[in-house]
């Protein structure tokens, strides 16, 4: 009886929805595994692709683990972290956004059975982060390094790279021919951080193989007045003047009020007009230059003016493109013509305007101070050429990683697998349940080559089996051994070429298991109903204090919105009745 006397206790709000326990983690885990199922089978060389298509109507395909994981558009929030270490991955290493993604699902699926078998999270976590330490120390121990190295051997090492990188996308059939350009783009920006210093751009239309490499600067022609024709297309060595004024012919009235008593001085207003634009025409041959680029206009009289002094000009330039000539060619960006001394003004070796495909280009090479390239990307559909610079992304990425920590490891799953013997090796040595847990950490591991087989059609226990054995083996020399996504047999990686940066499995390791770690810490989730509810509320309050604060018995049915749930009329019916 005592019992049913105690009064309620009310901690959260009305409509606030909880779920915890074991219930709760088993159905996040069961969630990021979805996802990870969905990304699964674009891993890898022969990895299928997702098209995506919102309501906008907008169509993507794509194989990049991030770009897919950010068009799902994933409301559940345990799986939404997901999202986010892809994004991560991403953005520190650029490429292996599905490795990540699969390896977080993999660990937690693995994580479930002893979560059902009522193991204390706690427990996993520590166990699953003492793997993790194990596994990226491993990783920098198998690592080999290419310092040293002349700078064309180095060339080569990192075109290999860029090639394992490129061979699961859809450009993967041209992969050489992608990954020596994307090579010497990186090379030729040198030290230089800033990643917007190389340019693509796309031409839809054409071959792939007809997009090619500037060793500078190359932009769309801009819009053009009458007399661009008849100017030169073509300097070596011109001076480049940039600009960031109007280049056109302004009527005064719009500045300024003039108020005329002879009509014959009207002229002379005229004259000032023009006067105006030809002193700062004048001022821009006056400076030397051949070449004169501007953010803004360039109207039809300064076109015609230049066209007959043999000078180059273009208007409405895209900043981000004057800005990479501003670096390439050594020029910087004047806000005024007044005083342009010669040190403002780049150069470089040629200049020139040249058919693509359906469009003209302005390309600036040679350039002095070298710090930018760009990559003009052909292809056929527009969806196919904006996949395709997803994945130069990622391969310039992956370079300009491997230029700087220069280390590399064997892909196609050996150095998975590599770990995943020392993980087991490793937990032998341990007494306690720790030793189960660590020992379900490097099963997870071999989720990359047994996916590498399932998605390319091997049989995936028969190869996994063949892995084992290879590594294994006493001597070590079976380390390297990883898919051989040519013949469905095992190949050595290394001996391949099939390298990955170190840094993009290391980072892959720690996301993922900082990703489970995090979902399988999580017991109880809390949805506020204040988003939802919060302009009924706002109604309801107001009504309320009109009736002199008491929540009236018909505040609730009288919602006048209907932002109340159906659960909480009934609710209020309930009490409603009990008070009359
Ligand atoms: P991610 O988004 O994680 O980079 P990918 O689809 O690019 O996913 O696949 C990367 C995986 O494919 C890596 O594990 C890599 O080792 C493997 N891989 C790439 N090229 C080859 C190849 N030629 N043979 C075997 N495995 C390869
Ligand atoms: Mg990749």
């Amino acid at each position: 009886m005592a019992s049913m006397m105690q009064p309620q206790i009310i901690l959260l709000k009305e409509g606030t929805d909880t779920s915890q326990g074991k219930a709760q983690l088993l159905s996040n885990i069961n969630a990021v595994t979805a996802v990870g199922d969905v990304v699964r089978t674009t891993l890898g060389p022969r990895g299928m692709d997702k098209l995506i298509h919102d309501d906008k109507g907008s169509v993507t395909i794509s194989n990049d683990g991030a770009t897919i994981m950010k068009l799902l558009d994933i409301v559940h929030p345990a799986a939404k972290i997901l999202v986010d270490i892809a994004k991560s991955q991403d953005s520190e290493v650029g490429d292996g956004t599905t490795t990540v993604v699969l390896l977080a699902a993999e660990f937690l699926k693995e994580a479930k059975p002893f979560v059902e078998d009522g193991v204390h999270s706690q427990n996993l976590i520590r166990s699953y982060r003492t793997a993790s330490t194990l596994a990226i120390e491993k990783v920098k121990e198998l690592a080999v390094s290419i310092e040293g190295k002349s700078v064309e051997e180095k060339k080569g090492l990192l075109a290999k790279c860029a090639a394992t990188t490129l061979s699961s996308k859809l450009i993967g059939g041209e992969k050489e021919f992608f990954a020596t350009m994307v090579v010497d783009a990186v090379m030729a920006i040198g030290d230089d951080d800033r990643l917007n210093l190389i340019g693509i751009k796309k031409v839809p239309g054409g071959n792939m193989r007809d997009s090619f490499l500037v060793d500078g600067v190359a932009f769309k022609k801009t819009f053009s007045y009458a007399g661009f024709e008849q100017q030169p297309k073509k300097f070596l060595n011109p001076k480049i003047l940039l600009l960031n004024i109007e280049l056109e012919l302004k009527s005064e009235k719009e500045n300024a009020e003039i108020r005329l008593s002879d009509p014959s001085q009207y002229q002379s207003i005229v004259d000032a007009e023009w006067n105006i634009i030809y002193d700062k025409l004048d001022k821009c041959v006056e400076s030397g230059a051949k070449v004169v680029l501007s953010r803004l206009a360039i109207g039809d009289l300064a076109t015609q003016y230049f066209a007959d002094r043999d000078i180059f000009c273009a208007g409405r330039v895209a900043e981000e493109d004057l800005n990479r000539v501003a670096a390439a060619a050594g020029g910087t960006v004047q806000t005024s013509v007044n005083n342009i001394i010669p040190e403002v003004l780049g150069t470089c070796e040629i200049f020139e305007e040249k058919q693509v495909g359906g469009e003209r280009f302005n390309i600036f090479s040679g350039c002095p101070s070298g710090r930018t390239a760009t990559i003009v990307l052909r292809g056929g559909a527009d969806q196919f050429i904006e996949e395709a610079e997803r994945s130069l992304h990622d391969a310039i990425m992956i370079v300009r990683r491997a230029v700087k920590n220069s280390t590399v490891v064997p892909g196609g799953g050996a150095i998975d697998m590599e770990i995943s013997k020392y993980l087991r090796q490793h937990s032998r040595t341990i007494a306690g349940k720790s030793q189960l847990f660590i020992n379900s950490y490097a099963k997870a591991l071999e989720v990359i080559p047994r996916q590498l087989c399932d998605n390319a059609g091997f049989d995936a226990t028969d190869v996994l089996n063949k892995l084992r054995q290879k590594h294994a083996m006493q001597s070590g020399e079976g380390a390297s051994y990883g898919v051989d996504i040519n013949t469905g047999g095992i190949a050595d990686s290394f001996a391949n070429f099939v390298w990955e940066p170190a840094v993009v499995k290391i980072n892959a390791i720690n996301a993922a298991t900082e990703a489970a770690c995090l979902i399988l810490s999580v017991d109880e989730t809390v949805k506020n109903p204040k988003s939802e509810s919060a302009q009924g509320d706002a109604a309801a309050g107001a009504m309320g204090r009109g009736r002199g604060g008491g929540r009236g018995r018909d505040y609730n049915l009288k919602s006048p919105n209907g932002a109340l749930s159906l659960q909480n009329q009934e609710q209020a019916l309930e009490s409603a009745f009990l008070k009359s």
